[in-house]
């Protein structure tokens, strides 16, 4: 569909330098930051302008259909405009010293060079939560996109280009994050390093990052719970519970793939919940009546069918699916069937570990103590929900759980402004929000003596003391 260059070591280290020079002696980073927010909108616009393309581009990079790849470029416009929309408000603080001849301000100011790698699940969505918050606080940076999904990363450094951006403050490598990507993980002239991707290479990133001692946010994999109370509201816990999985086929980070629901309604809701998966239509992007697409890869659908055979191997019980999806068309790509596994437990390897595919583990529980226990059950800590009609339980249960976000009665909405980010090994720092914002400042205190006078405390002590006997009064 697309033929892209791969770069190499020597051109991560060409846009270091180039982020670099734009930073030291660029004006972007002095640039009044209002002036940085206008640019932000003018880029959302040109993307409204061109969502067709970015959509069409999305779609085809991921397999994800045409109408989420639409939403979900609504959703980078919103990022870029609500970081647009900041611009200005912030101007830090200052300090009452308790004195009249001293000012104390607390300023923010850009990081420097930024590092923002990103990965293929939510290409320009995920890139948007790093590249807007970078630019608004005044840094430069360089961007690696998956090397499955780099399409819309491409189209973005054109909108960022037509907006006005100066040479050099935005610069793309594209390639195997192995070579471009830990180039950029460990090159001093990096000053911070903002990761999305897996647990494994989020701990390689942070090792790198550490001979530097760079600032590091990571946003990292996710094995979400999904708590369903006998008293939630059936249809719409069932309907969700669906959309918290198999949105995506799975590939979502905060996917609810650990449904976790109360002794009583276990066999009524499982058994709906598997009729409607075995109605799922899987199929292409621009296929309408698709309702949800392929895995990434070859190598994504065998890890997808080793954790469902691994899961099957330590007891769970098949409900559905369980396969790669071959009738017609679908056997000529990687589509796998929405799968659900019961009887599951979290001594599993398949409960522990992101599957990232449309795998839904169904374990029980009696009460709320237990359902706080198995849910925080785990290494992760992204996000969560709580379905019940009793409102006091949902506030309990929501504030006991170990997670980033936790849904109450729904699954899966976010805002721009609420910061997003995980608990645990989840990840380290925040995006979105205002604390997605301070990831790409950092904070300077300065004070000024209006009133400068000596002090008089060193190397006067003895011209204060009086003067020393003469040898002539010593004598006398
Ligand atoms: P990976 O960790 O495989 O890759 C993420 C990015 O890191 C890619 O651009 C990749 O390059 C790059 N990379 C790989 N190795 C290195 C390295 N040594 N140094 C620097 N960069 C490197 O994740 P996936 O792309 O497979 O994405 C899926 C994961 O992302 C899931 O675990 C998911 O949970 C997580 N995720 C988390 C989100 C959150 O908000 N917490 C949101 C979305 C996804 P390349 O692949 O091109 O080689």
């Amino acid at each position: 569909m697309a033929t892209v260059s791969e770069g190499t070591r020597a051109d991560s280290v060409t846009a270091i330098r180039a982020a670099r020079a734009a930073f030291d002696q660029g004006d972007w980073p002095r640039t009044p930051e209002r002036e940085r927010g206008a640019l932000l909108l003018r880029a959302a616009d040109l993307m409204v302008r061109d969502k067709a393309a970015f959509a069409r581009a999305e779609a085809l990079d991921t397999g994800k259909r045409l109408l989420e790849a639409e939403y979900d470029i609504d959703e980078v416009v919103s990022c870029f405009r609500y970081y647009g929309g900041v611009a200005g408000t912030d101007a830090g603080r200052v300090i009452d010293t308790g004195r009249h001849d001293a000012i104390s301000r607390v300023v923010h100011e850009p990081v420097g060079v930024c590092a923002l790698i990103t990965p293929w699940n939510y290409p320009l969505m995920q890139t948007s939560w790093k590249v807007a918050p970078a630019l608004l606080a005044g840094n430069t940076f360089v961007l690696k996109p998956s090397e499955l999904t780099p399409s819309t990363a491409i189209l973005l450094m054109r909108v960022l280009e037509e907006a006005g951006l100066p040479a050099g403050v935005a610069n793309l490598v594209l390639g195997a994050g192995a070579e471009v990507g830990a180039v950029l993980a460990q090159d001093p002239d990096v000053d911070l390093v903002s990761f999305t991707g897996g647990l494994a290479t989020g701990r390689t990133v942070m090792a790198a990052a550490a001979q530097s001692v760079k600032r590091v946010a990571l946003e990292l994999g996710g094995k979400n719970p999904n708590i369903v109370f006998a008293d939630a509201d059936f249809e719409t816990a069932v309907d969700l519970a669906l959309t918290a999985v198999f949105l995506h086929s799975g590939q979502v980070c905060s996917a609810g793939a650990r449904l976790i629901v109360q002794d009583e309604l276990h066999d009524r809701f499982v058994d709906e919940v598997v009729r409607r998966a075995n109605l799922i239509r899987l199929g292409g992007p621009f296929d309408e009546l698709t309702e949800t697409g392929t895995l990434i890869s070859a190598a994504h659908l065998a890890k997808v069918t080793s954790y469902v055979e691994g899961g099957l191997a330590e007891g769970a019980v098949l409900r559905c699916g369980g396969n790669q999806a071959r009738e017609g068309a679908l056997a000529n790509g990687f589509f796998f069937q929405p799968t659900v596994l019961d009887d599951c437990h979290t001594g599993m390897r398949v409960v522990q570990e992101e599957s990232f595919g449309p795998v839904m583990t169904v374990e029980r529980f009696t009460d709320e103590d237990d359902a706080v226990r198995i849910a925080n059950d785990t290494k992760y800590g992204l996000a969560g929900a709580v379905w019940t009609s009793d409102a006091g339980k949902a506030q309990r249960v929501a504030g006991r759980l170990r997670h980033g976000t936790i849904w109450i009665n729904d699954y899966h909405p976010y805002v721009p402004q609420a910061e997003w980010g995980g608990f645990k090994q989840s990840g380290v720092g925040r995006e979105l929000g205002q604390a997605g914002l301070a990831e790409y400042r950092e904070t300077k205190h300065i004070w000024q003596n209006t009133r400068p006078e000596p002090q008089h405390w060193f190397g006067e002590s003895l011209s204060r003391q009086s003067p020393l006997p003469t040898t002539e009064e010593s004598s006398r």
